[in-house]
């Protein structure tokens, strides 16, 4: 294919013209350019037309895409807005928004740095970090990853082409936007993307089956996994041994052989001691229904497809997750498996030797340090969200020591205490963390301080 010129105009189906303005960056599949259309600026993708297995069906496929618009709202995605007119020989692209300032790529994130343009020519490179503001931030990321992808799945097509080039994430938010929707199709359908080697699944490496659903969800799997791990879920001493990553090792070691670093029935693949530290070091830290999510994901569920965990189910474990983070008014952040455990529901801080008392709501249990958050998708009934704050532990300002759950949900909930005796909590009122007491949230949902 011919690259294009600055200043070159394009014609768009649409009606206009756009004007390539200058090239953002190339991959595998063509050249981005920043182009003006309309009086805007946009990204047009122009493809490598001969790297394209069949040009026609993808067009077509572009086209349906643009036409049935983003999932949802498509604030989660960099979607196909319009399509070019064909050059000569065939050549296309397609029209998107640009990625907002403020986002970084999910392969800098995992990175840990970036290479930054000079801000004049001639100048060195800077290497800038790139990592979340806390961890409660990550998860927040985490969480839109996977509301991105049910988006999409509901929506009956799929993603085929998982990657970690496939995101950017402001990490002061964790907001995410998913980028390089031009691969997506409806369930069943592909168009000649495998996916990036290390992030598909098996059946996929192996041949025997086509991107679908259920292998956006093993991709799935491996994004969460390196996001939370900073490693490679499948390399380990066995992969490390192969001097030589040929592609005939990529086939043994990610499709007909693919083995767990954890696994806890075959040990012959575990991390390496100097060369995957952080996986070492990450892996204790997370809790264990998370480590056990991943265990099924890469071992029985890298076999059974239909086994894999669904997006509602990650959402689930990621709030839980998230939940499980406690804030300890001596400065310790951490999952509360860094803290002592007296019992089965309270926690003592070993830093400062704080009690922490934890609320049960449903299948959730969060713990009760001061400034821990409810949100929505806790007091209310079938709701996920999970980024409303409703409620707030709070320390009663005049008795030190004495907290309480502000009510910040703009409902009045009941307070039930050990002694039967109820009391309203209005909007802005709190509710004591008192042992064995009850709060009503309405609708029938309860929450109660475990002992
Ligand atoms: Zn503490």
């Amino acid at each position: 294919m011919r690259e294009l010129k600055i200043r070159e105009r394009i014609q768009i189906e649409a009606g206009g013209e756009a004007v390539v303005e200058r090239e953002l960056g190339r991959g595998g599949q063509g050249i981005v350019y920043q182009v003006r259309y309309r009086g805007r600026e946009y990204a047009l993708k122009w493809y490598f037309i001969s790297r394209i297995r069949n040009p026609e069906a993808f067009r077509a496929n572009l086209r349906k895409n643009i036409e049935d618009g983003a999932p949802e709202d498509g604030k989660q995605f960099i979607w196909p807005l319009f399509l070019t007119k064909q050059k000569k020989k065939g050549a296309f692209g397609y029209l998107m928004e640009l990625a907002p300032a403020g986002y970084d790529s999910f392969t800098d994130i995992y990175n840990g740095y970036k290479w930054e343009k000079p801000r004049v020519k001639g100048q060195p490179a800077v290497k800038r970090k790139v990592r979340f503001a806390s961890l409660d931030i990550m998860l927040t990321a985490a969480i839109n990853i996977v509301r991105a992808f049910r988006a999409l799945h509901l929506s009956g097509k799929s993603y085929q082409d998982l990657n970690d080039g496939g995101f950017f994430i402001n990490t002061r938010t964790g907001d995410v936007l998913v980028c390089d929707c031009d691969n997506v199709a409806a369930d069943g359908d592909n168009f000649g993307i495998g996916g990036m080697p290390g992030f598909m699944a098996p059946e996929v490496v192996r041949g025997a089956a086509k991107p679908n659903v259920l292998t956006d969800r093993y991709s799935l799997a491996v994004v969460l996994f390196k996001l939370f791990f900073r490693g490679d879920p499948l390399e380990g001493s066995k992969v490390l041994k192969c001097v030589v990553m040929t592609e005939e090792n990529d086939l043994i070691h990610y499709g007909k052989d693919p083995v767990f670093i954890y696994d806890p029935a075959n040990a012959s693949n575990r991390p390496v001691n100097g060369v995957h530290d952080n996986v070492i070091r990450l892996w204790q830290i997370y809790p264990d229904f998370i480590r056990q999510a991943f265990t099924m994901s890469f071992t029985y569920g890298i076999r059974e497809p239909n086994a894999r965990i669904i997006e509602k189910n990650w959402i689930r474990m990621l709030i839980q997750l998230k939940l499980d983070i406690v804030h300890c008014g001596c400065g310790k952040t951490a999952f509360s498996s860094a803290f002592e455990e007296q019992g089965d529901h309270i926690l003592i801080c070993r830093n400062c030797g704080s009690t922490i008392y934890t609320l049960g709501i449903n299948d959730y249990e969060l713990p009760l340090n001061p400034g821990a958050r409810l949100y929505r998708c806790l007091t209310e009934k079938n709701n996920d969200d999970f980024q409303t704050v409703t409620g707030t532990v709070i320390e009663n300002r005049l008795k030190k020591g004495l907290f309480g759950i502000k009510n910040q949900s703009g409902k009045t909930w009941k307070a039930l205490f050990p002694d039967r005796s109820v009391r309203d909590v209005a909007p802005g009122k709190a509710a004591p963390v008192w042992k064995g007491l009850q709060i009503d949230f309405g609708e029938d949902l309860k929450g109660e301080i475990l002992l």
